[in-house]
């Protein structure tokens, strides 16, 4: 899909004069990359080659942002947590370390909408160091977690159905099932309610973390980390599947729990078991 030629590449100022010319240029197949201060802002694209309908984020050409790969997955995992259900809208968020700091999901941009280049790059005390677009609401939890557990290398945080649910009746998920253990602990717990985006919440998530590398968070959803990106969306599907569960075996009546010694077990394994071996480690 990509073209062999090289981009037009035109500042935002000049492209105003010479919009009608770019235009023209675009829809004969050239790609024309606008820039400011010699950072692509937007790309002109022919409407006679539409781009592939899903996962089609930036374009080679982009590569000349600072860690290109990291915000094209990140990208690409927070549209896989809507088309897999475990998000809606533009509610959730994701970060992923990198050397200096984290990149983070822009503020109030639909995912589909989202290109690498915005992506937010940010400190860990969430001071902006690179980007056009404030940082998703919820950098005081991204930044004071990530900072607290330097192993892992992404954090998602999402909306999904079950663990809100749960989340909304402040519930933690005990041991009912040994799948608890890809939260990192013998529970998965729920944190108590603080305003969204506030450090009271971070303060709350932190204390729920302890131990462990995820958590609900009372009236607002889950929080998952993982060593990557890929490793905390597997979680975070493993724990919307926990939260399912136990929502429908409370349905029928008291669910049986494992004992603390079955669970330090299954823990025990898991550090062995390279698909679950938690990013503390
Ligand atoms: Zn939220």
């Amino acid at each position: 899909m990509n073209t062999k030629q090289s981009p037009i590449k035109i500042s935002a100022t000049d492209a105003n004069q010479r919009f009608s010319r770019l235009l023209a240029e675009s829809e004969q197949g050239h790609e024309v990359v606008i820039t400011r201060r010699g950072k692509p802002v937007a790309r002109l694209q022919s409407i006679h080659q539409p781009k592939s309908e899903t996962h089609d984020i930036g374009s080679p050409i982009d590569s000349g942002i600072p860690d290109f790969e990291i915000r094209r997955e990140l990208i690409a995992y927070c549209r896989k947590m809507n088309d897999v259900g475990l998000n809606q809208g533009t509610s959730g968020n994701a970060s992923a370390r990198v050397s200096g700091g984290l990149l983070i999901t822009p503020s109030g941009l639909d995912y589909e909408r989202t290109e690498p280049v915005d992506i937010v790059k940010v400190d860990m005390e969430g001071k902006v160091l690179r980007g056009h677009r404030n940082p998703s609401s919820e950098w005081h939890f991204h930044c004071r977690v990530m900072a607290a557990k330097p192993k892992a290398g992404a954090l998602l945080h999402t909306h999904s159905i079950n663990a809100t649910t749960l989340a909304c009746l402040g519930r933690d998920i005990p041991p009912f099932h040994y799948m608890v253990a890809v939260g990192g602990g013998r529970d998965i717990r729920c944190a108590p309610y603080a305003t969204f985006g506030t450090e009271k919440l971070a303060d709350a998530v932190l204390e729920a973390l302890e131990g462990r590398i995820a958590c609900l968070m009372a009236n607002h959803g889950m929080i998952v980390l993982g060593r990557d990106i890929d490793d905390a969306f597997k979680r975070a599907v493993e724990i919307e599947t926990l939260a399912a569960q136990y929502l429908k075996a409370l349905s029928i009546g008291k669910p049986q729990l494992l004992t603390v010694g079955e669970m330090n077990v299954v823990l025990e394994k898991f550090k062995s078991y390279s698909a679950w071996a938690d990013p503390k480690r």
